[in-house]
């Protein structure tokens, strides 16, 4: 496999690059490379293929241009996203999902996230999919597993994965991943609930009643909530109710009492859910003390990478190693790891924050 040919990196960009970082909150299915995706899809055919996609960019890719390809790929991109959370999503679904329906391609995605990630500077991540978006084709859940698990194969990285269930879907759909979560328990440390939380209200009711099926295993449960709206008070009962701490976004008003925030910066903009970087409650969150951690959400969508936030939050409000350790130290905290390693990445962290500063 090639290496990420197509990076240019600037002496700040590595500068945020090298700093260890731990990542909590990105889907797999967000995060192809461009390259790959466009590769894929050329050997498909785009005329046959993808439903909704730019023409200009089949053409430039079939011509050999393949960097104007990926850069026209990706404004596409964020020009439907802005549109709505809805068409970022279709994105996924007619541009990407087809690609991830057989065991070499998601072995060979998950490959190539893991091998970015390093580049990267990422010292520990949980990656998160719902492996029955992968079953189109005729894979099994449990070949999605494996698949993926292979692809993890590689890399020096510790990786908890997150099983996500989707709002869309149904409490018998979320019993058969709970069970396949348990089964898989030393991969899998997280049981996730993902979609569109404004199209979708009332899904706690069963989503909850699973989370905690999976908790009796010893798999926590994380959720996607806070991002358009702010939830109502008996939903924010229930996960109090249920032992639920973890939040994907956690972004919107300032009801998140003392639940762990999984913050996607770039991620808020390209859907529109926080109209400007300068107006995203991120900084104010961290000061007024929640527990607030920073992620991707993805990194083909938002054309984003961890350092790349990172960067884009030392710009805008000024954080620097103090900050970012902060954060990191958060993030450590509460992955479900064993604590060896935690100790071993508590130890990297101090090193690159802590001490390079005192030299
Ligand atoms: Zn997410």
């Amino acid at each position: 496999m090639a290496p990420n040919e197509l990076t240019d990196i600037s002496e700040r960009d590595a500068h945020f690059q090298k700093l260890p970082k731990v990542l909590l909150h990105e889907h797999l299915d967000c995060s192809l490379r461009p390259q790959t995706m466009l590769e894929m899809w050329s050997k498909i055919g785009f005329a046959a293929g993808p439903e909704n996609f730019p023409m200009d960019v089949a053409t430039e890719w079939m011509n050999g241009n393949h960097r104007e390809a990926v850069a026209r790929y990706q404004r596409f991109l964020q020009t439907e996203a802005s549109k709505s959370l809805s068409r970022y999503v279709q994105a996924i679904v007619y541009h990407i999902l087809p690609l991830m329906q057989t065991t070499e391609s998601l072995t060979r995605i998950t490959r190539e996230r893991m091998e970015d990630a390093a580049t990267d500077g990422i010292v520990a991540m949980q990656l998160r999919f719902a492996p029955q978006l992968h079953t189109h084709a005729g894979l099994t859940l449990h070949k999605v597993m494996d698949a993926i698990i292979a692809g993890l194969d590689r890399t020096s990285i510790p990786v908890v994965l997150v099983i996500c269930a989707l709002r869309h879907e149904d409490e018998e759909m979320a019993r058969k991943l709970v069970d396949l979560a348990i089964e898989y328990r030393s991969r899998v440390g997280l049981f996730d609930l993902a979609g569109d939380e404004h199209a979708n209200p009332g899904v706690l009711t069963w989503w909850a009643r699973q989370a905690a099926r999976a908790r009796e295993h010893g798999i926590e449960s994380d959720i996607h909530l806070w991002e358009t709206d702010q939830p109502k008070a008996q939903d924010i009962e229930r996960l109090v109710e249920y032992g639920i701490d973890r939040i994907g976004h956690g972004v919107q008003g300032d009801l998140q009492g003392s639940h762990l925030l999984e913050v996607c910066p770039t991620s808020n903009l390209i859907t529109g859910v926080i109209p400007s970087i300068h107006q995203h409650p991120v900084d104010r969150l961290l000061k007024s003390g929640k527990r607030v951690t920073i992620n991707t959400d993805g990194t083909l969508l938002t054309a984003t990478t961890l350092s790349g936030e990172y960067k884009l939050l030392a710009d805008t409000f000024g954080w620097g190693l103090a900050e970012f350790h902060h954060v990191n130290l958060t993030a450590l905290h509460t992955i479900p790891l064993p604590e060896q390693t935690k100790n071993e990445i508590g130890a990297l962290l101090s090193a690159a924050y802590v001490d390079s500063v005192k030299r």
